[in-house]
């Protein structure tokens, strides 16, 4: 008896979602865990901010009219006037308060702090809102249902499917019953759009939030976070374009330096510390050649168990030769022991490069071969150092 009710309720819910198309990051993403679809929709609620921090600068200007209008032409009271100059200064307070929350970087505070500021805003436009229809309609009741409606519109990304259904029908009902109130047929206009505006947008967040979960699932190394072998591609395509804009070069005159890089005694390190602790190793080589070629190539890949590729757009052999010397430093700097001291006492990486003249369809597994050979004369070199491929040897 219970299972049939919850079934049919479930019916009912999935008809006005397919009727009302409201779809939510949970209707698509429902295989990973909870702590992957919090951060999708703290990802989410970013989003939201940003929009609102582009629409801010217009609420300025809006308020700012407005409030000349209407000392202007409508007489309107000191207390009125007032009240636009003080929400001008909620809404600089809003923008000051958005740059912040662009600023900060730290992913646990940065949900909270978009929320606050979401919040903040959407107070701001309500109180603007109801405002403006009292200077508009003379009416004082209008003001107070503005009020209501734009806090129900406001809260509507926010929430999950189910509830932004509920609460568009509770909107309705509300416009529906309001004209006893003095709303006004404009106002019942405007709230429509801002309804419909709120949905797509929540709409249009999910699809960019569930595009970047799917490329980062499918381009990247879910360990290092590098570009995986798939991703190589569409990246070294995007540098290219980049840096033929750039640089005012078609691509056919690029030279690409490839460099490959594996790090030295890996099992060893595995048998020794353990696998968890190679992870860990991994992990910290993979940002440490990240960041000493960061602002040069974003073409950074694992392409393999323990061994890297990066790919330098439009460089020649001294510039290849400099950065990937610099990679072998940033590892060596990480200080992190060796299994085996015979080389170094630290961990260290051995490297290969070459210079090639194209990468045919992207595809850069098919010009490793030099850099490959050069990162075996490395390691028979007695490791940890950079070799740069000599077709004559
Ligand atoms: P060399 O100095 O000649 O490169 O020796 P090596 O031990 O580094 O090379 P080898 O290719 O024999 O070993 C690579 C090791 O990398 C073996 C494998 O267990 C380890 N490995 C590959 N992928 C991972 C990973 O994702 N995590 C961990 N912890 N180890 C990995
Ligand atoms: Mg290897
Ligand atoms: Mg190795």
């Amino acid at each position: 008896m219970r299972e049939n009710i919850s079934s049919i309720l479930n019916r009912i819910r999935n008809y006005f979602l397919e009727a009302f198309g409201f779809p939510g990051l949970n209707d698509y993403i429902n295989l990973d865990s909870r702590e992957v679809r919090k951060k999708l929709h703290s990802k989410m609620y970013y989003l939201n901010c940003q929009r609102l921090l582009a629409a801010m600068p217009i609420m300025f200007i809006i308020n700012f009219l407005i409030s000349l209008y209407a000392g202007a032409f409508h007489h309107s009271s000191d207390k009125i006037r007032f009240f636009y100059i003080f929400l001008s200064f909620l809404t600089i307070f809003a923008l000051i308060l958005g740059l912040i929350t662009k600023l900060v970087k730290d992913l646990k505070h940065r949900p909270v702090l978009c929320r606050f500021l979401y919040l903040y805003f959407w107070m701001t436009y309500l109180l603007f809102f109801r405002t403006g229809i009292v200077i508009f309609n003379h009416s004082f009741y209008s003001g107070i249902w503005a009020v209501f409606m734009a806090l129900f519109i406001a809260l509507i990304p926010l929430l999950n499917d189910f509830e932004s259904l509920c609460e568009v029908i509770l909107l309705l009902v509300l416009v529906f019953t309001s004209d006893s109130h003095g709303l006004s047929n404009t106002a019942h206009v405007t709230i429509a759009l801002i309804i419909i505006v709120a949905l797509t947008q929540k709409f249009n967040y999910a699809m960019i939030v569930l595009r970047d979960y799917i490329q980062e699932n499918t381009f990247y190394d879910k360990l290092t976070h590098l570009l995986n072998r798939k991703g190589a591609a569409s990246q070294l395509d995007k540098c290219s374009y980049k840096f033929s804009k750039i640089r005012q070069k078609p691509i056919s005159e690029f030279t690409y330096g490839i460099i490959m890089l594996d790090i030295d005694f890996f099992k060893k390190y595995n048998d020794t510390f353990g696998h968890d602790q190679g992870d860990i190793c991994l992990e910290s080589v993979a940002t440490a050649i990240k960041h000493a070629v960061l602002g040069r190539s974003e073409v950074v890949i694992r392409h393999g168990g323990e061994e890297f590729v990066v790919i330098l757009v439009d460089a020649d052999k001294e510039e290849t030769m400099r950065y990937a010397e610099k990679i072998r430093q940033s590892v060596l700097a990480l200080e992190m022991p060796a299994p085996d001291t015979s080389v170094n006492q630290y961990v260290t990486v051995s490297v290969g490069i070459d210079v090639v003249d194209e990468i045919e369809d992207n595809q850069y597994t098919n010009v490793l071969s030099g850099a490959d050979q050069a990162l075996y004369k490395s390691k028979e070199k007695g490791r940890n150092q950079v070799t740069c491929y000599d077709p004559s040897n």
